[in-house]
């Protein structure tokens, strides 16, 4: 699997390649936008990682003018965490998917792999559990039919746990992923966080989606459970 990474941070850019490599795709590097652009127009990729903010052309440009130019290849936004806007528009110019700085490599490895595998043509903007789904342009949570109204962070709680359904998240992960890590992992935050959620989302319902794994953390019911 061949992958662009146009990321202006070297530090960052090289631990992607690297574990990349490592898991043994094929990697190209670019550091700059409009170079960037060029590779991405000009080389076949299975998927192409693009941050936002790049000198020269930036990556919601990038995506834009390869949309427009009818090429369809998986685009993942790295976005911050402040740039909400950015990742809205990203999603409506057609991005198959994004990762919040700051990430692990690994969960950037996976999510990318996921891409490669399902190849162009359906964005991930609709995220699914059972009867429960998380637009993530809309932002539009609905439990059968019923609308669920979210705070911002219940719904980055909620997508963060949608996203890897089945997988079980610690405390510490929630945190790093929703908060932000300088938060005392002591705290009970993600406990009262979840319970609120869970309330919300399953409310007294027996099929209960948000679980609990005891000693470990929490996870959305996977498929097979
Ligand atoms: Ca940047």
């Amino acid at each position: 699997m061949k992958v662009l990474v146009v990321e202006d941070e070297r530090k960052i850019a090289s631990l992607i390649r690297k574990d990349l490599e490592a898991r043994g795709f094929v990697v190209d590097l670019s550091h700059h936008g409009d170079e960037g652009y060029l590779y991405a127009t000009t080389r076949p990729y299975d998927v192409v990682v693009l941050d936002i903010m790049l000198p020269g052309r930036d990556g919601l440009s990038i995506l834009r003018n390869l949309r427009e130019r009818g090429m369809d290849v998986p685009v993942l936004l790295l976005t911050a965490r402040s740039e909400l806007n950015e990742r809205l528009e990203g999603l409506n110019l057609g991005a198959d998917d994004y990762l919040t700085k700051p990430f692990y490599v690994e969960e950037l490895s996976a999510r990318i792999q996921a891409l490669g595998r399902r190849g162009s043509g359906s964005p991930r903007s609709l995220l699914k559990v059972a009867d429960l789904s998380l637009n993530l342009l809309t932002r539009e949570v609905l439990r059968g039919d019923t609308r669920i109204e979210l705070t911002n962070r219940e719904f980055v709680l909620l997508e963060s746990l949608m996203r890897s359904p089945g997988r079980v998240f610690t405390r510490a992960q929630i945190l790093d992923q929703v908060w932000s890590s300088d938060f005392d992992p002591g705290s009970n935050l993600v406990d009262v966080y979840v319970q609120r959620l869970r309330k919300k989302v399953d409310g007294d319902s027996a099929d209960r989606l948000i679980e609990t794994v005891r000693g470990v953390g929490y996870r959305v019911r996977g498929p097979g459970g």
